[in-house]
């Protein structure tokens, strides 16, 4: 029994890809993938970050490597899967992760704002998924896409252009398993709710204490979550426990978002 449920946790494949590795969400992520036996690139845009989590990984004895990446950079991720290809070898996991969430009050945000939010939330996971599936090929593979209960429910005031971005992850979600399922590739979504980590805590320092209490005050379950309970759902999508499961959008909130 123990060894049909390790082998029904291994992520497909061997090699993984995560972007935003470096911290909260994303460094879970690769210790998660790693821990279950997968060959990790953690990519960043803050190459520092990255090291540290590899580091950290390899100290638990397991197999990773560091690369600066900003998704928002064509040029780069182009630069990027084919350097994976070379060190550890194909992808078949990609986690599109790196996500930024600046509050602005709708009536102060700006075009620039909204590219900006797009840019890395949205348009580098459709960047991304077009590299990782052209890795994998015929040979199948899993894309998990990190998207936000707010997609689908505001909680707070200040996150239209968020919003915006990670509700069109959905759309992309849903198509992109329509699109290659044929191909043995695997699309699904995480919706988090309220996770702690260090980009919240940044965020959370541009709101007020009412807003904060506001965010935080109807989460069922009765706390904030921490990025291992983003983790495990994210190690699960992109297992074969998951095989037969694509297009689909799983909140992971204590149950925020029927509160
Ligand atoms: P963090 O800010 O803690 O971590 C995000 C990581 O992504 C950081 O290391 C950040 O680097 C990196 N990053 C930012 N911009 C880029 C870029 N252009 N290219 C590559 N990497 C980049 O955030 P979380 O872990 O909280 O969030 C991870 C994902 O989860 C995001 O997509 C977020 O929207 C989503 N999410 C988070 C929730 C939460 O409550 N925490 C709730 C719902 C969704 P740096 O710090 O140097 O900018």
């Amino acid at each position: 029994m123990a060894r049909l449920i390790e082998d029904l946790m291994r992520p497909d494949g061997r090699v993984a890809l995560v972007t935003g590795g470096g911290e909260g969400i994303g460094a879970a992520i690769s210790h998660f993938l790693a821990d279950a036996g997968a060959d990790v690139m953690v990519t960043d845009v803050n190459g520092d970050t990255a090291e540290r989590t590899v580091a950290s990984i390899r100290g638990e004895g397991g197999r990773a490597t560091a690369m600066q990446l900003d998704v928002t950079d064509p040029a780069s991720l182009e630069t990027a899967f084919n350097e994976v290809e070379r060190r550890v070898g194909l992808v078949t996991v990609l986690i599109n992760n790196a996500g930024i969430f600046p509050i602005c009050r709708f009536a102060e945000s700006s075009a620039e704002l909204f590219d900006r939010t797009m840019s890395v939330n949205l348009r580098a996971a459709f960047l991304c998924s077009r590299l990782a599936a052209a890795q994998m090929g015929m040979a199948g593979g899993a894309i998990l896409n990190i998207a936000s209960i707010e997609a689908e429910r505001p909680s707070f005031p200040g996150l239209s252009h968020y919003g915006a971005a990670k509700a069109g992850m959905i759309g992309l979600t849903r198509h992109l398993a329509y699109e290659l399922g044929p191909q043995g590739i695997r699309v699904n979504a995480l919706l988090p709710g309220t996770i702690d980590t260090p980009g919240a805590r940044r965020c959370g320092g541009a709101m007020d204490a009412d807003q904060l209490e506001a965010a935080n005050r109807f989460i069922p379950v009765g706390r904030s979550g921490h990025s291992g309970d983003v983790a495990a759902a994210a190690l699960f999508m992109v297992s074969p426990a998951a095989s037969y499961i694509s297009g689909q959008c799983l909140a992971i909130d204590g149950g925020q978002s029927v509160s």
